[in-house]
């Protein structure tokens, strides 16, 4: 019995490596559905080579591009945001990879775990926004929620076996491509710069995330929800390398790390195979070349989006879904060269205060806030 996948997002950066895993194991996974916003070309060819029963194209602008290219395919092709969410429901899938980018990925997530079909969850917006009603309904309709993101999966991984009480979380941070620069640098960097990640080759939403540190405020409100744990109890350490991808540090005071070579393939592919773990063709760890590993505290003055991912988690309610939807306009104004880069953490604070804030939001509120959120954020990016 093979594996059935629908991969939301597949012409992006975390979709494209998803059917790299699948085509290493032609004979375990099988590919049931994929979408995509704008990419009309990818997803045909990866239509034309993995045979899904149905294609989705967010844009229903390209739908007729789509049609014709997939003219001569045994596949069904839909458009827009609403198909996406109805072929989660009805079609017979194991495992939906939701790797979306941003707040669009909170539906056909909550979509897939009503419906009662496994989640690899590599959209960490969804558990930002909407953490607890997420996380409720995971429980509520028994579906795992796996994590894709490489920290999360590390600390899942070493969770594996344990049944001992966990002190901490250590989540780490390669720190970005200003991991070293001052403050003004940062203030004033341009696009190009954020844009280019030392480790990771990721998306562009994430990239500007991890240069900003956001990305790693996100990511310890995504562990906080998914492993249940205070955000008192999850330390953030900025380690260069990206060896370690995070570590459990367990009440004797032992420390378990998951490590490796940075490359998502990894993670994606445990998700996709959990309990299992099957052979992966990645590049591997070459210990005296790398020669070191090291460490240090991050600094939440020279980045502020870091401070304010704890104080929206500490708030609670609606706040992380106002710091998300700030951030992902103030992110878009940034690349669009509307905004500096300093100016991102700044309209994300300024939102925080204005957005109305509501203590226990139902999935209507989120979507609401996140409306709001963002139109907020772009009125003070004029
Ligand atoms: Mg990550």
């Amino acid at each position: 019995m093979k594996r059935k996948i629908a991969i939301l997002g597949s012409t992006g950066s975390i979709g494209v490596q998803t059917l790299d895993v699948v085509e290493q194991h032609r004979d375990i996974f099988e590919v049931e559905l994929l979408t995509a916003n704008n990419n009309v070309e990818l997803l045909a060819a990866q239509a034309v080579k993995f045979k899904p029963n149905s294609v989705v194209i967010c844009n229903d602008g390209h739908y007729g591009a789509l049609s014709a290219l997939l003219k001569d395919e045994d596949v069904k092709v839909f458009a827009g945001a609403d198909s996406v969410v109805e072929l989660v429901r009805i079609l017979n899938v194991d495992i939906v990879v939701a790797a979306m980018v941003g707040f669009s990925g909170l539906r056909p997530a909550m979509e897939a775990i009503r419906s009662g079909k496994a989640v690899a969850l590599a959209n960490k917006e969804t558990l930002v926004a909407a953490g607890a009603l997420v996380t409720k309904a995971a429980k509520e309709n028994n579906v795992p929620i796996l994590p894709v993101d490489s920290e999360h999966s590390a600390i899942f991984q070493s969770l594996q076996g344990e049944k001992a009480s966990v002190e901490k979380l250590i989540l780490t941070a390669s720190g970005g491509p200003f991991r070293d620069a001052g403050k003004d640098e940062i203030y004033n960097a341009a696009r190009e710069q954020a844009l280019k990640h030392p480790n990771w080759n990721m998306g562009a939403k994430v990239t500007i995330d991890s240069a900003s540190m956001m990305n790693k405020g996100l990511e310890m409100i995504e562990a906080s929800w998914l492993f249940g744990m205070p955000a008192e109890q999850i330390e953030i350490v900025v380690h260069p390398q990206s060896i370690i991808h995070s570590m459990v540090q367990f009440s004797d005071g032992s420390v378990k790390a998951q490590m490796g070579m940075p490359d998502m393939r990894v993670p994606i592919q445990y998700a996709l195979s959990y309990p299992y773990r099957l052979d992966l063709n990645t590049p591997r760890v070459d210990f005296p070349k790398i020669g070191e590993l090291t460490f240090q505290a991050p600094d939440m003055e020279r980045f502020p989006a870091l401070s304010l991912a704890f104080e929206a988690h500490r708030a609670g309610g609606n706040m992380a879904c106002i710091m998300n939807g700030a951030n992902e306009a103030a992110v878009n104004a940034f690349l669009n060269g509307r905004i500096l880069f300093g100016k991102i953490p700044e309209i994300i604070e300024k939102c925080m205060g204005k957005c109305s804030f509501l203590k226990n939001p139902s999935l209507e509120d989120i979507f609401q806030t996140h409306l709001q959120a963002v139109r907020t954020a772009q009125d003070f990016c004029r």
